[in-house]
């Protein structure tokens, strides 16, 4: 049976949350804390039955919970966030102690963002009325309705964040959801179970099950009675899950991987870029989003060297529970080994070692911020996403050499250009990605799209898109003049 897992004052509930209560496994498994690799406890493997449970409850809940409408269910959305706010230095110790991501950026910026993920979509609901459009034959009164049971599956690299981002549009706009946690990094999940509890959510509206992709998310994504499954992570697990999806027809987002353009125009600030571009090693790069192939102006090439590597000499590798660290550790043993091959076989191939290259002095899962040049278009380090503090750096002599490259990929999710702004805003035009930011980084507002093209994924998820998404559209046709039956009609 699991246990409940004890961090730093703060008691978690290792089980699964299925039809408003705590279920225990017999199978378990373990969690380690990426910081020094403490075992934190044993956290229940959900079995396929179990699985199977958690989507019959969230069957069951599913019609009172879309009756209620947008109204009926704001208030119990504005709790299940003022819950979440309640457990702020719970998720806090949560998510640095097993996910290893930074107290301060948690405190100050994910977990508020959690709960403007639930508060927003229950507010804008709100507007999701008909859509009525007049035509002369009859009146087209378009529905936003709820689609039923959805499936949200996250990664590791930032639960929480992820999490709240699905879970807040699917149950705004009248779903219920069975969660399947990371199992490298379950334990904000559970906390979010509690919140959804004290909130008073309907048993069945919101359910989690804790478990391996293999066991639990593969019985997940083959019941046949979801209605949607929103998945984060990566292309191989995609392709997995999309083969399904498409084999039962249920409409599947992807959110996946990326190797995003750095572009550094000739006319930048290079200062302001080489100061973004070291935070490029924020959460040790383990960030979907991160910029990190960068592509530079031959004519500006050294000078942005010497000035990005200052600044990246000054960055505080470390403790992601001390405020002071800006770089945590590599989430896993697994995973800092898939970084060393990357940078051995990308020395072994001629790249250059601009700085970083090596296991970082805090510990067996930290690693230097490292960049390479000297490496070519073909070259593995070039094409494939590390997801550790690895990056590249080639340079170009024009304008249609940079985007040229920028698109020599076979991802899309983001990137950043920094340039004069007319220059930079044309040249980020010509990017194929999903978004690109211009002299700027991260900004990512909640009603705005987000989501990739190629293999960085399929949909968009933010604002209207992820109702688009969680909803099913239906027209309702009344026509205003009396309906004449004909065989010879339109
Ligand atoms: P992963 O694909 O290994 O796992 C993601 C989730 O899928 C986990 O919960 C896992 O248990 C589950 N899973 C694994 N196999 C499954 C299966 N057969 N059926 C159902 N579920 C299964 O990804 P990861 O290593 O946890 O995360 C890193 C990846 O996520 C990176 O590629 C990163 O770029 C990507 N990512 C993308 C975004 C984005 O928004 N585009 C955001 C964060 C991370």
């Amino acid at each position: 049976m699991a246990e409940t897992i004890a961090l730093e004052g703060v008691e978690i509930n290792s089980s699964h949350y299925i039809n408003g209560e705590r279920v225990g496994s017999d199978e378990t498994f373990e969690v380690f804390s990426p910081i020094d690799q403490r075992k934190l406890g044993h956290v229940a493997q959900a079995s396929t039955e179990q699985v199977g449970d958690a989507v019959s409850a969230a069957l069951a809940a599913f019609p009172a919970w879309a009756a209620l409408g947008a109204e009926g269910r704001k208030p119990y959305l504005d709790r299940f966030a003022e819950e979440i706010g309640k457990r702020t230095e719970a998720l806090c110790q949560a998510e640095a102690n097993d996910a290893g991501l930074l107290l301060s950026r948690l405190r100050h910026g994910i977990i508020p963002r959690a709960m403007l993920n639930i508060t927003y979509f229950a507010e804008h609901a709100l507007q999701l009325q008909e859509n009525v459009i007049e035509t002369k034959q009859a009146t087209h009164r378009v529905r936003h309705d709820p689609a039923g049971v959805c499936a949200i599956i996250t990664p590791w690299n930032s639960p929480l964040m992820l999490t709240t981002w699905k879970v807040g549009p699917a149950l705004a706009s009248g779903n219920t959801v069975v969660v399947k946690p990371p199992e490298w990094a379950p334990l904000s999940s559970s906390l979010l179970a509690d919140a959804a509890h004290a909130a008073g959510l309907p048993a069945g509206v919101f359910n989690i099950v804790q478990g391996s992709g293999a066991v639990t998310g593969a019985a997940l994504v083959a019941d046949q009675r979801l209605a949607r499954i929103s998945f984060t992570g990566s292309v191989p697990t995609a392709r997995t899950i999309a083969a399904i999806a498409g084999a039962n027809l249920v409409p599947a987002s992807l959110e996946l991987g990326g190797k995003s353009p750095f572009i550094v125009l000739a006319d930048a600030d290079l200062d302001a870029a080489a100061a973004t571009g070291a935070l490029m090693y924020r959460n040790a790069t383990q960030v979907c989003l991160a910029g990190t192939r960068f592509l530079v102006a031959e004519s500006v090439r050294d000078e942005f060297v010497e000035r990005m590597k200052d600044y990246v000499s000054k960055l505080r590798v470390g403790d992601p529970r001390d405020e002071a660290t800006e770089v945590g550790p590599i989430i896993h043993p697994r995973q800092i080994e898939k970084v060393k091959g990357y940078v051995e076989r990308a020395k072994a191939a001629g790249a250059q070692t601009l700085w970083g290259g090596g296991v970082h002095s805090a510990g067996e899962l930290y690693f230097e911020p490292t960049m390479f040049a000297g490496v070519g278009p073909e070259d593995e380090i070039v094409r494939e996403e590390v997801f550790g503090p690895v990056l590249v750096l080639q340079t170009f002599a024009d304008d249609d050499e940079a985007v040229r490259m920028a698109n020599d990929t076979v991802y899309g999710l983001g990137g950043v250009c920094y340039g004069e702004e007319a220059h930079a805003t044309a040249i980020a035009e010509q990017v194929r990605t999903g978004f690109i930011w211009v002299n700027s980084f991260g900004i990512r507002d909640i009603a705005a799209p987000f989501g990739g093209r190629g293999q960085s994924g399929i949909g968009r998820e933010g604002g209207e898109w992820s109702f688009e998404f969680f909803c099913d559209i239906k027209d309702v046709v009344i026509p205003k003049q009396p309906f004449k039956p004909s065989f010879s009609q339109r």
